[in-house]
Formats: C-alpha cells, structure tokens, sequence
C-alpha cells in the first residue's frame, strides 16, 4: 500500500497519532518558523500551519508548509476561502502540490471582522466543503471547477477539515461533519476540547452513524498558559466551551500554568479512551515549548 503522506500513513495504520499547529511568523523571518519546527521535530507526525488564523495578516501557509519541507518535516497545510475566489485556491493547489506539499486542511475561515483588517473584503466565493469537493475533483477526476481537465499531474493530497462539537446549534454539527466528509474530507480536527463529557456526547453520535469509519478524528488540545487565556477561551472565544470546574482551577491556582498543563494532560488521557478518536491535534497558542514534555507525559512519545 503507498500512501500520499506519513499522516494518512500513520491513521491508516491505526496508530495514535500526534498533529501540532505551527504558526507562520507576523514577518517575513523564516527562522521563526524554522525554530519551532527544530524544537518540535519528532514530537508529532505532522505540522499544521495555518492560514491567517483569527484573520490576522501572516506569512502565507504555503510558504510556511515549504520552509518546512526543506527541514523534512512533513506540514498540513491549511486553506481558508476567506482570501481567495475558486480561482486562486485552485492555483495554489496547484503549486503547492508540485512543491510537495501532502496534506491539506479545508476550511471556511475566521471571519475578516475579527483580525487586523476588518474592513478587508471577505471573499468566501466558496465555503470549506465546496473547497474539499473541488480538490477531490482535481485529484481523483483530474478536472477543475469550471469542468475543464487538468492538462498533466493531478494534485496528490491527502484532504481534512475541521469539525465544532461545541458551536451552535450542536445538532446539526454531524450533519455538517457528514457533509465534509462527503466531500472529501479523510480526516477531520476538531475545535480544541475543554469539556470532555460534551465532547463524548458529539463522538457518540458521529460513532452511531458510522462516521467515524469513514473519516479518522483528532481531537483538539490547547494547553492554558494563564488565567487570562483561560478567561479569553470561556468568555471570548465563539465556540469554545471551558466548563466553570476547569476555569476555577485555573483562577484559584497556585501557579496557573503548572494547572493548565495538568489539564492538558488529563484531557489528553480522557481523549484516548473515547471511542472514535485516532489521536490529538495539539494547539498551544504562545507556548509551543510546552509540547515535547505534553507528548512525553502524556506517554505518546514512543507511539509507533
Ligand atoms: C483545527 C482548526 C484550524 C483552524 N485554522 C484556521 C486558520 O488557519 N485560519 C482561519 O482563519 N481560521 C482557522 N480556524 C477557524 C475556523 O475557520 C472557524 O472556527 C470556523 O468557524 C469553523 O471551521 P470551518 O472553517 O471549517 O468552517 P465551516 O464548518 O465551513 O463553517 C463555519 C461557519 O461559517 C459559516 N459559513 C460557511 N460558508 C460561509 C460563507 N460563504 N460566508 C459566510 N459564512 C459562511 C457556516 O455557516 C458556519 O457557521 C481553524 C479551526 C480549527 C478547528
């Protein structure tokens, strides 16, 4: 069996498997991100590198994915439909592909009202599922949106989306996981998990329906570094849900960020037993250091 990348490799193997986000630098510096990728080498089996996350103008992640295909590290790189019409997303599928870039996670976007320049014209000319079905069309079809043929090699990736079990109406996000996966999407990371129990309940009714047979889950961990992103993630952040047990334990902490990593760990261990989920997504927003002692401690270093 050959597979397109070592992250469809690893899932497919059935191995627990470790994502990390690199974020892209707010410069045009590339030891930036070539320093958190030499401190994060072999701490996960793959590296996200995101798309002018919370809209927030960022070297672009098709450069950030290439700076670390030099290190041999092996990005997913993540595609917004914010920024960019059909046109240019396919172009750049294009691109990135022939710069070997194996893993590509489809998503709508931050809202632009969000970032740094809110009066930025949001181009949303398709949404995260339409981009999915659009790059299967290109890989397994060989045709573009417009129906006409790619003339040559067809972009070989491996697809992914995000998935919300906490945003609103929480109903309706397996259906609309059902739909990614239609799509195309072969794996799906999720909204970073604070409340386990709620969590459980989502993955219940994605197993009832068999999803989690045709798509490999990593569910998302964000480490709290402070009180104040403890405080930012409950009362700021749309669709995240930190229950008031885990805030209060961070407020009346003795040391906040010894506490947040303790969570971190214990939701890490709580993630592994339910059913469904193929491994972890780890996002640790200004703390990336953190990650190779959370991969060690939580026993998921020697993973093969
Ligand atoms: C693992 C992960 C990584 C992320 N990385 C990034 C990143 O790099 N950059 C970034 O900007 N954001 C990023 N986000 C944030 C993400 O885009 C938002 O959380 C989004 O609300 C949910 O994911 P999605 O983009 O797949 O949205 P979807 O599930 O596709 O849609 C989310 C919402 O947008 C609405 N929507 C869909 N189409 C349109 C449209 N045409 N116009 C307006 N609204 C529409 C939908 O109705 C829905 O309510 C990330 C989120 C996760 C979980």
């Amino acid at each position: 069996m050959t597979y397109r990348s070592n992250l469809e490799k690893c899932l497919s193997e059935g191995r627990f498997t470790v994502t990390a986000e690199i974020g892209p630098p707010k410069s045009a510096d590339p030891l930036k991100i070539r320093d958190k990728a030499i401190l994060l080498e072999g701490y996960a089996d793959a590296f996200n590198v995101t798309d002018n996350q919370t809209a927030v103008v960022r070297m672009s992640s098709l450069a950030g994915s290439v700076i670390l295909l030099q290190l041999e590290l092996e990005p997913i790189m993540q595609m917004t439909c914010r920024d960019r019409n059909r046109i240019g997303l396919q172009s750049d599928v294009l691109g990135a592909t022939a710069l070997g870039v194996r893993n590509i996670l489809c998503l709508t976007g931050d809202h632009q009202s969000f970032g740094n320049h809110p009066n930025a014209k949001g181009v949303f000319d398709v949404d995260s599922i339409q981009l999915l079905q659009i790059i299967k069309n290109m890989r397994d079809q060989g045709i573009f949106q417009s129906g006409d043929p790619l003339l040559g090699g067809r972009p070989c990736v491996f697809l992914g989306a995000a998935a919300n079990p906490y945003a609103d109406p929480f109903e309706i996000q397996v259906d609309r996981l059902r739909k990614k996966i239609d799509a195309g999407a072969e794996f799906v990371q999720t909204q970073s998990v604070y409340n386990t129990e709620k969590f459980s309940v989502w993955m219940d009714d994605v197993c009832s329906q068999g999803l989690d047979k045709k798509v490999h889950i990593l569910a998302g961990v964000t480490p709290l570094k402070s009180v104040k992103m403890a405080e930012r993630m409950k009362f700021h952040v749309p669709g995240t849900d930190v229950p008031d047990t885990l805030y209060e334990r961070m407020r009346t902490a003795a040391d906040p960020a010894k506490e947040g990593y303790r969570i971190a760990l214990q939701t890490i261990q709580e993630l592994k037993t339910i059913k469904g989920i193929h491994g972890i997504h780890i996002t640790a927003l200004f703390w990336e250091e953190i990650i190779p002692s959370l991969v060690t401690d939580s026993g998921l270093l020697l993973r093969k």
